[in-house]
């Protein structure tokens, strides 16, 4: 079928899907495929050990870890819709990257497993989608095992995260014991049956609530609990406010399981329902439409190729208006020049596919010549504009470097300079001792291993680390003056490459002394250029 261009950007919706390791994303991300009919066996995407390093094998780190260091990025078709899903790396040793993909998308989905409830990593990429203030959907999963009292979820989910819930259905019974759920705004129950341990689509069955059947299904006991629990809800629960739901304020959440599919499908439905199309872009010239003539878009990730015979980088860009079209020249706003954006590629299930159009709401990946950074604008439009910046986030872990060979000051000045520039390491200073004293901070530890292994792969030159207490870094919002600051005994005063002031602590209640100590001080967890 032929769209417009109007319809091509209506029908795209781009959204991350965020959890802590081992919640189900990578499952739930094979099953919109298949239900997108992208594959035809559940589990031939994807499958941990072999298909995430088909989709990025740039990066040997990953194959000898088995781990995926770097997000990516994939496009399926579902009933008209074309959506874009951003995974973000699931393994503790994450990056900056996961943070920068939530920038590039226009909603998450939260994956919280049944009988856990929310997890360390699940909060951490959370309070990223607030400060955008992105629709949050969440997805409980795993139903099919034994799960935490549903009420107790969904508190745990409020309290835990500040955001109210709103379910959108309910699940009736758990584990074995998991029979269907609930649809509030239909009044149905879907009935699941047997998908062979998901590997094929199953079949749902849709009673009515007051269908005797149903009662006979269930059975009495299920059937009174299910009663009383929806009294409950409807007594006590947020009421659905897709106003709410848009500013990212009220979170709907399903139930289901990724597993056997229970629920995915129904899932899949509602959230492209209740999610929009690519909205406007704030830039220095005020808003981008994502239907403006023009083609713009915006860089939120570098990567850099870790094989030696191939050290080209590639910049992925997030497309913000507009047609890409790869025959076409496009303004590098930052670096003042025109030029066709070559080998874009996109991610389409499992291949990686050059691409000559793409649009609005789009992901692409091009070959960078060593001339972007992140937050660059790209665009067709005569009289160019940059987007916002991308914000640079907290790393939790910092170290020392120590150069061994001192002869080869240069090349490591520039090795880590350039690598901090990808934006996988962060780099500080302290006051008073200059450039001989440096101090890396990471999000993910795998970080200080990927620093270490570049410097010496790609510049020769070889580092110790010598790791540092401190877990919290703020920035100094206003102009406020360090020297004036009065700190903790463990705190530090560094400064970044531009020698903005930031503060290191150990111990997370000193963020809060500090703060109160100093009248007037504002400290962010987000820097902002
Ligand atoms: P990720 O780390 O969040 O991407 O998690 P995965 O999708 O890799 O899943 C982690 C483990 O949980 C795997 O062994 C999955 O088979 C299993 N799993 C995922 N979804 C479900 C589910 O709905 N039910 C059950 N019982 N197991 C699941």
């Amino acid at each position: 079928m032929a769209y417009t261009v109007e319809q091509e950007i209506k029908r795209r919706r781009t959204f991350a899907i965020i959890s802590h390791p081992d919640a189900g994303k990578t499952t739930l991300t094979e099953k919109f495929l298949l239900y997108g009919g992208q594959i035809n066996l559940a589990g031939s995407v994807k499958g941990k050990a072999t298909a995430r390093h088909a989709v990025s094998d740039w990066m040997e780190i990953e194959k000898e870890r088995g781990i995926s260091v770097t997000s990516s990025v994939l496009q399926f078709e579902y009933d008209g819709y074309c959506i874009n899903i951003l995974d973000t790396p699931g393994h503790q040793d994450f990056s900056e990257d996961t943070y920068r993909t939530l920038m590039a998308a226009d909603s998450a989905v939260m994956v919280i497993d049944a009988s856990k409830g929310v997890e360390a990593q699940t909060r951490k990429l959370f309070k990223v989608c607030v400060m955008r203030h992105i629709p949050i959907f969440t997805f409980i999963n795993k139903m099919d095992r034994d799960a935490n009292d549903t009420f107790e979820l969904l508190d745990d989910i409020e309290n835990e995260l500040g955001i109210a819930t709103v379910p959108v259905n309910w699940p009736i019974g758990s584990g074995k014991e998991f029979k269907g759920v609930y649809d509030r705004n239909e009044r149905t129950v879907r009935m699941f049956s047997d998908t062979q341990k998901g590997t094929k689509q199953g079949e749902e069955r849709i009673l009515s609530i007051d269908d005797p059947a149903l009662k006979e299904e269930i059975g009495d006991e299920k059937y009174e609990q299910l009663m009383e629990e929806l009294e409950l809800l409807d007594g006590a629960g947020a009421e659905f406010n897709q106003d709410l739901v848009t500013k990212g304020e009220l979170s709907p959440v399903f139930f289901g399981s990724a597993l056997t599919n229970f629920g995915v499908e129904t899932f899949l439905e509602h959230f492209l329902k209740m999610t929009y199309s690519p909205l406007p872009r704030m830039s220095d010239a005020g808003e981008i439409s994502p239907f403006s003539e023009d083609f713009s878009a915006f860089v939120f990730k570098i990567q850099a190729n870790m094989n030696k015979a191939h050290r080209d980088r590639v910049a992925f860009l997030r497309i913000c208006s507009g047609t890409f079209d790869a025959t076409k020249e496009y303004t590098h706003v930052q670096g003042g020049r025109k030029s066709k954006l070559s080998a874009p590629q996109q991610m389409m299930a499992d291949e990686r596919k050059i691409v000559d159009k793409a649009y609005a709401g789009d992901i692409i990946g091009v070959f960078d010549p060593g001339l972007y950074s992140i937050g660059d604008t790209f665009t067709s439009a005569k009289k160019t504009f940059k987007f916002e910046g991308i914000p640079t986030f907290a790393p939790e872990h910092f170290a020392r470097v120590r150069q061994i060979d001192t002869m080869k000051r240069k090349q490591f000045m520039k090795g880590i300079t350039q690598i901090a520039q990808e934006g996988a390491i962060q780099i500080f200073q302290e006051y008073n001792t200059g450039m001989e004293e440096i101090i890396v901070g990471v999000v993910g530890v795998l970080q200080f291993d990927v620093l270490k292994y570049r410097l010496n792969n790609e510049y020769n030159v070889e580092i110790g680390l010598e790791n540092l207490p401190y877990e919290h870094i703020r920035w100094i919002e206003g102009d406020y003056d360090i020297n004036k600051i009065s700190g903790t005994s463990d705190m530090k005063k560094i400064k970044d490459l531009k020698d903005r002031p930031l503060l290191l602590f150990v111990n997370s209640w000193s963020v809060g002394m500090v703060q109160d100590r100093n009248e007037g001080l504002v400290l962010s967890e987000f820097g902002r250029d």
